[in-house]
């Protein structure tokens, strides 16, 4: 049978999988895990011509990388795959059929609610061990105890420590991939041992944000202990690896502790986030040449985030981060969604939100989106401030949906009131795009009417 190679176009992201010293001084070294973008082909096949992230150009061999893909399954991605849920003895005894020893799975008791059992095959039959939820601490022997399951069932597939077999081969949930694997595959898992985490540098609402170097190069790092937090992370995750644009935050990659822990790796942001930059800095120091780079900035990710049907859903200041050299990039996907999924509107950002998004069986949009980017705009030409000030948080929306519309912020260029104003056109299909709000932004910037 022959397999018909598929040759990568220039631009296509590779990891190497392996250490290559390289031969001849045509070839590019390469350190295993060193990102690298193919720039061209030779005529051999085999090779390729690349470029690493230093800007070092040479050939490549071939087999000694692997492509970079998005992950596409995030809502199928599980850091528990071997979690069942809520089936009985007999479910789970089918399950692991036909026997083989060392296979496993996590069931939520029957008998004794809130607690788990284990259930693993060994030398023809299965054994079911409960699960104690004793104290916040889980445990199969009262001797051993484990924060999550996933620290149980990492110490066991270790040492089978007093079970009948050590946990071997995990049985997966149906419809569920292993996060893990998945990142591994994709080209996006990084290496523990080469990330050093220095110091905390913010605190998101589920895990703290801390700077660390990873191989050299400063990165922030996003940690999420808590096994269920963590859970929700991986899809942000996934998310971020479809995505590749200057004026995103771009996620180098990920790192899943069998433990639970789950570290997001991105670019590090070195002047922090939007609204705490406007708030310190003020308008003695930012320009308005500064105010509409910021604005345009955000409008190309947003453009991109459109083009490519991904809706942001809490696209606000607090969530654009800047980095040294003043280019404002989206940050927080962690509600992104593929365009025209619906969510729950208890944790809404309710003066961001447009108002048919809050509504009853809201649908967020990119044009949703719209409506929050003209509310950063006003935070951007506020220098930080609060939305809708003055103004009690329960009268917001009984105003903005009888048409109320805030003033234009001291100071604010005619030109980028009005561009607010169109975002925050009730009517969701008379608001503009982001394409069309980019060519108005550029316009602005074209005639200088931001002075
Ligand atoms: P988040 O959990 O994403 O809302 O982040 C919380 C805070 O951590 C932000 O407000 C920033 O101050 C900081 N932070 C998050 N990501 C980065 C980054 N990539 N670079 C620098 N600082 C960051």
């Amino acid at each position: 049978m022959s397999t018909v190679q598929t040759i990568w176009p220039p631009g296509t992201e590779c990891v190497a999988r392996y250490n290559f010293p390289g031969t001849t001084d045509q070839d590019l070294p390469l350190c295993k895990g060193d990102v690298l973008t193919i720039i061209g082909v030779t005529k051999d096949p085999n090779w390729y011509k690349a470029k690493n992230t230093v800007g070092r150009e040479g050939t490549i061999p071939a087999n000694y990388v692997q492509k970079r893909e998005g992950v596409k399954s995030g809502g199928k991605l599980s850091l528990m795959p071997w979690f069942h849920g809520k089936i009985t003895r007999e479910q789970a005894e089918r399950l692991l059929y036909p026997p083989e020893t060392g296979l496993f799975l996590v069931r939520e008791s029957t008998n004794f609610p809130g607690d788990y059992t284990l259930c693993v095959s060994c030398d023809g039959k299965v054994e079911h061990y409960r699960i104690v939820y004793q104290n916040c601490k889980l445990s199969i022997d009262e001797e051993e105890f484990f924060e999550n399951l996933m620290q149980l069932v990492e110490h066991y597939t270790k040492d089978a420590d007093g079970l009948c077999t050590r946990l071997i081969k995990p049985k997966l949930m149906e419809g569920t991939v292993a996060a893990q694997d998945e990142f591994s595959r994709s080209g996006w898992a990084l290496n523990r041992k080469e990330l050093k985490l220095l110091q905390a540098i913010g605190k998101g609402e589920f895990g703290d944000v801390m700077v660390g170097d990873y191989r050299g190069t400063k990165v922030a790092v996003k940690c999420i202990k808590h096994d269920a937090t963590a859970q929700a992370f991986v899809a942000e995750a996934s998310v971020m690896t479809q995505m590749r644009h200057n004026n995103l935050v771009q996620l180098l990659g990920v790192i899943v502790e069998e433990k639970g822990s789950l570290y997001i790796v991105t670019e590090y942001m070195a002047k922090g986030s939007l609204v705490d930059y406007l708030r310190s800095r003020g308008r003695t120091i930012i320009g308005g040449d500064c105010l509409l780079k910021f604005s345009m900035n955000v409008c190309e990710a947003m453009e991109y985030l459109e083009a490519n049907n991904f809706v942001h859903r809490d696209l606000a200041a607090r969530n654009v981060l800047v980095s040294e050299d003043n280019i404002a990039k989206v940050s927080d996907f962690g509600l992104t969604k593929e365009a025209s999924s619906t969510q729950d509107t208890a944790k809404l950002p309710v003066k961001w939100t447009a108002p048919e998004a809050l509504r009853e069986k809201q649908t967020f949009s990119t044009k949703s989106d719209v409506w929050s980017y003209g509310i950063l705009l006003w935070e951007i030409y506020s220098f930080g401030r609060v939305p809708y000030p003055r103004i009690p948080l329960k009268d917001v929306v009984p105003r903005v949906e009888k048409g109320y519309k805030m003033d234009a912020p001291d100071g604010c260029p005619p030109a980028v009131y009005n561009i607010m104003k169109q975002c925050w056109t009730l009517d969701v299909n008379m608001r503009p795009t982001f394409n069309a709000l980019r060519d108005s932004l550029q316009d602005i910037w074209t005639k200088e009417l931001y002075l």
